[in-house]
């Protein structure tokens, strides 16, 4: 029997972008692969790390290195391809899917665009960047910590993942929905915090996520399955998908006591029974 689609939207699977959906940090990528390390490791003792990379974008245009250089280095990155398989998959099970990453924008639209994925995600969390009149790339914070400072002492002042979080689960039908939350680093933590019974975290194993889970796991409410290669990536996601998927479409039966595999039922409870499809 193919699931109901209304059984699959009620599965949400929000991404980190860094280590997570490429192998590599998108930041470190682009720094080292177009010779800015050196301007990096003497900068990044004083500042943070969202306006250092904004800095850096700066850097790189001084010397002489366009938008479209940058966007052909992200081309370049590696993505395992059981990952990209993952996302695909989901996708046409009618899962939702979500980015939430410190990366930002620009770095991430070119490399899930190049990879062909960008139309699976319904929304893609981060920093904004836009390129300037001058063809320098501009990345800012998605929480500004001047203006409107998101309060979270366990995430750094541009971007508070929880928080992100909190608002998914505020939006229309977000009650009945289940989450699995994937990602392997510090920021991630705090969104972990705020999944709830029902829900899932994906930590990578021996990752700063993994490490801070593991040392108290009474704190996360959600189930943890970590994953450690792409393959084990793609085989846990889809693994929890399919059960979650199962799982919502018996509920939706109890619900309207209305057996797809047996449309013809004598089924007279106290609840309508759905019209049968021709
Ligand atoms: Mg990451
Ligand atoms: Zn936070």
């Amino acid at each position: 029997m193919a699931a109901p689609a209304a059984a699959a939207a009620a599965v949400e699977v929000l991404f980190d972008f860094d280590k997570t959906i490429i192998q590599w940090d998108s930041d470190d990528w682009v720094i080292t692969k177009l010779g800015a390390a050196d301007a990096f490791n003497r900068l990044r003792p004083t500042m943070r790390w969202n306006s250092l990379m904004d800095r850096m974008m700066g850097e790189l245009h001084a010397q002489g290195r366009s938008a479209d250089d940058i966007r052909e280095c992200l081309r370049s990155a590696p993505l395992d391809a059981h990952v990209l398989s993952a996302i695909r998959t989901a996708s046409a099970l009618g899962c939702d899917l979500k980015v939430v990453s410190d990366a930002n924008s620009f770095f991430i639209e070119t490399v899930l665009e190049h990879h062909g994925v960008l139309g699976c995600f319904s929304e893609i969390n981060t920093n904004p960047a836009r390129v300037d009149a001058q063809g320098r790339l501009r990345i800012s914070p998605f929480h500004d910590p001047t203006t409107s400072p998101h309060g979270c002492s366990l995430c750094p002042d541009n971007m508070c993942k929880g928080k992100i979080i909190q608002r998914i689960q505020g939006t229309d039908g977000a009650k009945n929905k289940h989450f699995i939350y994937i990602g392997d680093g510090k920021g991630d933590y705090c969104p972990s915090l705020k999944l709830g019974e029902g829900d899932y975290v994906m930590p990578k194993e021996n990752y700063p996520l993994w490490n801070l889970i593991s040392s108290d796991p009474q704190l996360i409410k959600a189930e943890v399955h970590p994953w450690s290669s792409g393959e084990e990536f793609e085989r846990i996601l889809l693994k929890l998908v399919n059960k979650l998927i199962t799982l919502h479409a018996h509920g939706s039966q109890l619900d309207y006591k209305c057996n797809m595999s047996n449309p013809v039922s004598t089924e007279v409870g106290h609840h309508q029974t759905l019209p049968v499809p021709n």
